[in-house]
């Protein structure tokens, strides 16, 4: 089946044909890295770690590119503020960045390049911008970029440019031609950190960072570039304007995908009324991704960011987090430490159970491709692995044999491995890890008062364990148990 994906620049599913077949080149924008990142931005990672993903999965190659904007007000401030150099606060917030996101199970991408270190093809790509006519030197030193020069200038967010004049907050600077017009290069003013260049010493705008990089690391166009959807004007608008201009080449990008955006609920200090606004730092509604992973399994928001289609926004409230544990644990279940499946070798079992199962590993593993070909759908590939885990159950009660229980929790450990999930590797276990040992004790004593036929004293164990939350079920091959909530 063919992969379709949405794009936002057609404003359609497109069937997904790279460049080159078997290889994908693939740009995110990244974080600022002026403070501790949160769990929107973690969503974004998240997202696009799914789609690089399965389209490794797929076969391709991916050369995945995620810058880190290592300069801008925010990080001046921040160093000021805290009276040290700007580079002691990049550092420290990429490598908290880089920690957490492993932490998550986000694959590193291929490249993560620094706009500090990437200065020299900036202003060479600024220079080539001039002497085209598509950017000038401004009386206040600055270096802008002439939106108008660029053919359909707002293409991206499918509206004319007097529509993004009237509609879009742009500040009024004077020393532009036209308020669409963007910074490329800002002047230094005193104190702030600088490089040299031909319009004097200075530091790059946003925008040009991603254009130049991705130039310099993937090319003159690109399969796919990524993003959440409050980059998509005026930030990828002015990407796409910069790198067409810059390099002649149409289209900058084939694919153009935009995640939805993470919500959270402001409560107004002063009404006590509440609203829903997206997660950011400026609003005061976020929560960070260490406070995240210190709550339990890492792999829980991956499982909240999995629920939704990454197209539509995402609301974060008090239960989110329960509803992706209880979710995971469905999921993670045939991987729990105290389920038993026999010998992983044995091809002894019951035919028709044997073969009902094998069939339903065939039917889970299509449905899930299906789902993701369809613009990777994970909620509806999610609902083919529960389904999977519920015959691979089914499968163990009605004599399937070992071999293939085993395959069906192999297939369930990749499938759920295409979406990030690690499911043998973090069995879920709900914070009860401690307690395992002396559930299985008291399992193991209960068995032995039942040959001694002291089924009173085993009642009690069974009656005792039941009211701290621990449900067990005697089975042919032995007693299994559960935590009920
Ligand atoms: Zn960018």
């Amino acid at each position: 089946m063919a992969l379709k994906i949405s794009n936002t620049l057609s404003g359609r599913k497109e069937e997904f044909k790279t460049l080159k077949p078997g290889e994908v080149t693939m740009y995110v924008c990244g974080v600022t890295v002026y403070a501790s990142s949160h769990i929107g931005h973690a969503m974004s990672a998240l997202t696009f770690d799914v789609i690089r993903r399965y389209l490794e999965y797929k076969g391709n190659a991916v050369r995945h590119v995620v810058n880190f904007t290592d300069i801008d007000d925010k990080i001046i401030k921040r160093a000021q503020d805290e009276n040290v150099e700007w580079k002691s606060i990049t550092e420290r917030y990429i490598q908290e960045y880089l920690d957490w996101m492993d932490a998550l199970n986000v694959k590193r991408a291929t490249v993560y390049p620094r706009a500090t270190e990437e200065v020299d093809g900036i202003v060479a790509a600024i220079q080539t911008l001039i002497e085209k006519g598509n950017a000038y030197h401004a009386s206040n030193g600055d270096v802008y970029f002439r939106a108008l020069s660029q053919p359909n200038y707002g293409a991206l967010k499918h509206q004319s440019p007097d529509e993004l004049n009237s509609g879009a907050r742009i500040e009024v600077e004077e020393a532009k031609e036209n308020a669409l017009d963007f910074a490329l290069w800002k002047s230094a003013k005193p104190g702030e950190p600088s490089w040299p260049s031909p319009w004097g010493p200075g530091r790059p705008g946003w925008h040009i960072e991603c254009s130049a990089m991705a130039l310099r690391h993937l090319g003159p166009q690109i399969d796919l570039h990524g993003g959440g959807a409050d980059l998509i004007f005026p930030h990828h608008e002015n990407e796409i304007a910069q790198s067409e201009n810059l390099t002649g080449e149409r289209p900058f990008v084939r694919y153009w995908a935009h995640n939805g955006l993470l919500q959270a609920k402001l409560v107004d200090p002063e009404t006590g009324k509440s609203s829903v606004e997206k997660m950011s730092k400026s609003l005061g509604n976020t929560l960070s991704v260490g406070k995240l992973l210190e709550m339990g399994d890492p792999d829980m928001l991956r499982m909240f960011v999995l629920g939704s289609h990454y197209r539509n926004p995402l609301t974060y409230t008090d239960e989110s987090f329960e509803v992706a544990l209880t979710s995971l644990k469905r999921l993670k279940s045939v991987f729990a430490p105290h389920e038993t499946w026999g010998d992983p070798d044995s091809t002894v079992g019951k035919a028709e159970a044997t073969a009902a199962l094998e069939q339903a590993v065939q039917t889970a593993k299509a449905g899930f491709e299906t789902a993701m070909d369809d613009d990777f759908n994970t909620p509806a590939a999610i609902a083919r692995l529960y389904e999977l885990v519920r015959e691979t159950f089914k499968g163990r009660d009605s004599g399937a044999s070992g071999a293939a229980l085993q395959k069906a929790r192999e297939s369930l450990a990749e499938l759920g491995g295409v979406l990030g999930l690690r499911m043998k590797e973090l069995p879920i276990t709900n914070g009860s890890q401690d307690v395992e040992p002396f559930i299985k004790l008291l399992v193991d004593l209960r068995k032995e008062l039942k040959t001694a036929k002291q089924y009173q004293l085993a009642d009690r164990v069974r009656e005792g364990l039941k009211g701290l939350g621990v449900k067990l079920e005697d089975r042919p091959d032995g007693t299994t148990w559960i935590f009920e909530k």
